[in-house]
């Protein structure tokens, strides 16, 4: 898979100043024949860019980075890169509700507890895993589900 990542070059060298003159102005004008003269510059990888965010200053995805073939772009590389996502689930705690027909409450507590209430017209069902109702008149089930929403990281 294509990768982009951060390097950071250094090249050490050597200006004559006059009088008055800025050294980094000369190393600057000089900066092409510096880079070319001299083969064995310190290298150091930085990191992996994922995201627009983490590209160096004045990189933009309409930049071509070095090493391809010119004609794959930054944006290229980095929408094929994908991030993972935060969402979040709802994590059940209590699998519980209330028969508005008899006022029995009823709880699953595990995953293949069916549990039905007295007069026979709702069940509740899956425990912590998922919250599975029935009824003749789904208007008869209050409700008693205890839960908490937690984040995970997702691939989709
Ligand atoms: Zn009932």
């Amino acid at each position: 898979m294509t990768k982009l990542h951060t390097v950071e070059i250094t090249y050490t060298s050597v200006v004559i100043v006059q009088d008055g003159e800025d050294p980094a102005q000369v190393a600057k004008r000089c900066v092409c024949d510096i880079c070319g003269d001299d083969s064995d510059p310190h290298i150091e990888v930085i990191g992996q860019i994922t995201c627009m965010d983490e590209l160096p200053l004045h990189w933009s995805g309409d930049a071509i980075p070095y090493g391809g073939d010119d004609t794959v772009f930054v944006r290229d590389i980095i929408t094929a890169v994908k991030p993972k996502n935060i969402r979040i689930r709802e994590v059940v705690t209590k699998n519980k509700c209330q028969c508005k027909l008899c006022g029995d409450i009823i709880e699953s507590k595990h995953v293949h507890d069916f549990v039905r209430c007295k007069c026979g017209e709702i069940f509740t069902d899956g425990g912590k895993s998922y919250v599975r109702r029935g009824a003749s008149d789904f208007s008869n089930i209050i409700d008693m589900t205890e839960s908490y929403e937690e984040q995970y990281e997702s691939d989709w």
